[in-house]
């Protein structure tokens, strides 16, 4: 699905630079990637161009409604099958290469900071792509996950992506089924799996919702189920539509 808008996207790729304050990195003017001392002008950016290289933007023929690589035909088998119910899914890059490695640097506390230049990559993408959305939303994470890294993943994601935007971004939702080791199970079984893993946060969050576009902000998609019952969560309170944005997938 190559588009207007896609075709924005890449031509605002080659202007993109100026939204990057190099100030954001607590360590000076060094790659993200991998650390090395940047000329001047990579600082806007914070990436030496072999680094940058190593992250793969979505591009090229995308399922209309889950954003998977698809060799023909509007939507993947998989949405064919069982339609999620998010409206639209939207991963900035490939979840591979340099893209993986922030993402994990990140999430395992190694790089924390590493948030902002991941929300900021969400950010730029999203203003690239036209997104739009009266509120952002994010996947919680379990308690599990929060006590072993000491914070919120996607909340903290969704807050930076919120304050870029200056939009607001509330915690509408929370897991009640923590999450087992989804690794060893194929599509159908996750998403039966996370079915029932989420409920709204309270009653003001349900208030919130009702009527409002959100954009549901995590990581990494993988199959999209995680994302379709939180999808279905926001809808039965009233959203008017869930889009769903990640970094990667
Ligand atoms: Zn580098
Ligand atoms: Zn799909």
């Amino acid at each position: 699905m190559r588009n207007v808008k896609q075709s924005k996207f890449i031509g605002f790729l080659k202007k993109l630079g100026d939204g990057f304050s190099a100030v954001m990195h607590p360590k000076g003017y060094v790659c993200i990637g991998c650390g090395t001392e940047l000329k001047e002008e990579y600082h806007a950016r914070s990436i030496c161009p072999e680094c940058e290289a190593e992250l793969h933007y979505r591009t090229g023929d995308l399922c209309a409604l889950c954003g998977k690589h698809i060799e023909a035909g509007h939507i993947c088998s998989a949405c064919a099958d069982h339609p999620p119910l998010f409206d639209k899914a939207y991963a900035v890059f490939d979840y591979d290469g340099l893209a993986r490695k922030l993402v994990i640097s990140y999430k395992d506390g190694e790089k924390p900071w590493l948030a902002e230049y991941i929300a900021k990559y969400m950010k730029d993408y999203a203003s690239a792509m036209e997104i739009t959305a009266d509120m952002l939303c994010y996947v919680p994470s379990s308690e599990a996950s929060i006590l072993r890294r000491g914070f919120d993943h996607a909340a903290k994601l969704a807050k930076l992506f919120a304050d870029y935007a200056d939009i607001t971004a509330i915690g509408a939702l929370k897991r009640i089924k923590q999450r087992k080791d989804q690794t060893k199970l194929n599509a159908t079984e996750r998403f039966k799996e996370v079915a029932d893993a989420f409920a709204l946060n309270s009653a003001e969050a349900a208030k919130l919702v009702e009527g409002k576009r959100c954009l549901l902000i995590d990581d990494v998609l993988t199959t999209g189920a995680t994302a379709s019952a939180c999808a279905k969560i926001l809808k039965e309170a009233g959203a008017r539509s869930v889009t769903v944005l990640t970094f990667a997938r």
